[in-house]
């Protein structure tokens, strides 16, 4: 029977670009896990069982992790203590191989998946992946679902691990479906990189598709075409052939400097929380780093605060990745919705309103002088700027920048070096900020934008809470003021004014934003090229007659009506 063409819409995009062609679904050999009581004569021949699959999985692992992150985070857990030694507890107290690995990992996913932090919950999705090598380690079998992908195709998957991209041949691979994983999962990492259209979270996906079936999909609308008939193939092919080349033009672009058409220079910048970012960023022509989120660099530590050497050589390394480039690292921005595994919050009524960010690090100055000093000694390697978040008051710049004094003079004592005229400035995202602008513009070296909070501090709106999503509006009249009369300021004092939250990236925000005389956009690295082929063609001129009237207009429907 004959399948009716079928349009199914979604909203995650991952990675933008057209696909067309056979689906390939991929298809998992489901292993039971038999559950059996091993004698206490079987337990220790159990137990090397159990070390001797973990050996095999580990091996398996070094042949195919290259230089890969994701892998050697693999290995890691291969050979974590914690699981490793409740694995053998189990099996000392009865259980067999496979289900000692199936009930502790388990218990791990579950704390993982617990967790308020996207980031975090996504890394449940790592150890599910371990977990299935070390089970099949066990079964002696060796599972690669793509060994009949030998035609270019469209992936379709419940769910897609790192352990399935590396058994990929990614000359096949024409687009990923997925029902499961957000925009952090490993496949969205990988699709974004290679270029390769993708979209997640398409409900049925697997059960809609058969092997072969023809698709075509707009990742960059969401719109996914089964079985699609001749007139449709044809449209999508002509808006394939009309996305390469507008691909192709801004690439060219994006190799060009970041000036307006009528001569008017801004920076591009990326955010960015780890080193691996800051490679990928660097793959695009940026000017600098504007926002350096050093919570991941606590948050990947499983049992303490990282240490001053941890943090100096990762803020080493990235002032080095970065040579004369600026490299702006926010100090520890954690509490709100931001968890430490070792570290208990007390529990607020309002963490969005509670002890986070600064007010954290000031109430913990020892914890806070280590980070202090850690990137005070990489100074010295690259263009480091430190960058405070959430301020609320001159009080708070004056104690965090008295210890940063006390951290300065402290080196000087034991003659380690740090630069003395590291720049030191701060993140603009509480109202109270916004109206103290004038006051803190005479007392930082630059600030940066964060829209992220301000547009919920200033709306009152929580920025996670779905039922009120609408109202979170950055162009909300409110939001836009705001922005303009912090960048005044910032301008009548003469230090520069970054944005490091979403709003820079968005396409038609930043002609305001531009005409609102900011300096710097910074965003996540997807986005650098879109913003900077739509900045290099806009007049300055232009943008500040546009954000003149931006800023006058009563509602954020009239802001977008102008643009
Ligand atoms: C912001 O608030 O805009 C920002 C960039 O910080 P974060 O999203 O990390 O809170
Ligand atoms: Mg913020």
């Amino acid at each position: 029977m004959k399948v009716m063409m079928k349009r199914i819409l979604t909203t995650q995009t991952v990675s933008k670009g057209y696909a067309i062609g056979p689906a390939y679904p991929v298809i998992r050999r489901e292993l039971v896990i038999e559950r059996r009581t091993v004698s206490p004569e079987e337990k220790e021949s159990e137990i090397r069982r159990f070390q001797d699959a973990a050996a095999t999985a580990k091996k398996q692992l070094e042949s195919i992790a290259g230089d890969s992150e994701i892998f050697e985070a693999y290995i890691q857990l291969v050979q974590d203590e914690a699981l490793i030694q409740g694995i053998i507890k189990k099996i000392r107290d009865g259980s067999n191989a496979e289900a000692a690995v199936e009930d502790t990992a388990n218990e791990f996913i579950m704390i993982f998946e617990m967790m308020e932090d996207a980031y975090m919950r996504e890394r449940a999705a790592d150890l599910k992946d371990v977990k299935k090598r070390l089970q099949y380690a066990l079964a002696g079998i060796v599972e690669n679902p793509f060994t009949e992908l030998r035609e270019p195709a469209i992936i379709i998957a419940k769910e897609l691990t790192p352990s399935d991209t590396a058994d990929m041949n990614f000359d096949n691979v024409l687009g990923f479906l997925t029902e499961l994983g957000g925009v952090t999962s490993h496949v969205s990492i990988i699709a974004k990189g290679k270029g390769i259209p993708c979209l997640t979270g398409v409900k049925d996906i697997c059960s809609l598709v058969k092997a072969g079936m023809m698709i075509a999909m707009d990742a960059g609308t969401g719109e996914i075409c089964l079985d699609p008939d001749k007139g449709t193939i044809e449209d999508y092919t002509d808006r394939e052939a009309r996305f390469e080349e507008r691909e192709r033009v801004m690439d060219e672009e994006s190799k060009k400097p970041s000036v307006t058409r009528d001569g008017h220079s801004f920076m591009l910048c990326a955010n960015v929380g780890n080193i691996e970012d800051i490679k990928d960023a660097l793959k695009s022509r940026i000017e600098g780093i504007g926002l350096f989120r050093s919570e991941f660099v606590y948050m990947m530590k499983k049992d303490a605060f990282p240490t001053e050497e941890e943090q100096f050589e990762i803020y080493k390394e990235a002032a080095l990745l970065m040579k004369e480039k600026e490299l702006t690292i926010r100090t520890l921005d954690i509490g709100g919705d931001k968890g430490l595994d070792y570290y208990e919050f007390e529990k607020e009524e309002n963490p969005f309103l509670g002890c986070r960010a600064i007010r954290l690090c000031l109430n913990m100055p020892e914890m806070f002088k280590t980070q202090l000093r850690a990137l005070l000694r990489a100074s010295v390697y690259g263009n480091i700027r430190i960058m405070y978040p959430m301020l609320i008051s001159i009080e708070e710049l004056e104690r965090a920048n008295a210890l940063l004094a006390e951290c300065k003079e402290e080196l000087r004592q034991q003659g380690i070096a740090y630069r003395d005229s590291v720049e030191v400035g701060m993140m603009i995202e509480t109202p109270s900020s916004v109206v103290m602008a004038n006051e803190f513009a005479q007392r930082v070296d630059f600030f940066s934008i964060g829209t992220n909070d301000l547009t919920q501090y200033l709306l009152v709106v929580d920025r996670g809470n779905k039922n009120i999503s609408g109202l979170y509006d950055s162009f909300h009249p409110t939001v836009l003021r705001a922005i303009s009369y912090v960048i005044n300021c910032a301008h009548v004092h003469g230090i520069k004014v970054g944005m490091c939250g979403e709003f820079a990236s968005d396409e038609k925000a930043s002609l305001i934003l531009l005409g609102m005389g900011l300096d710097e956009f910074s965003m996540s690295a997807g986005s650098i090229k879109d913003v900077k082929y739509r900045l290099r063609n806009a007049s300055y001129e232009e943008a500040k007659e546009l954000a003149a009237q931006a800023v006058k207009k009563a509602t954020a429907e009239e802001v977008k009506a102008l643009l």
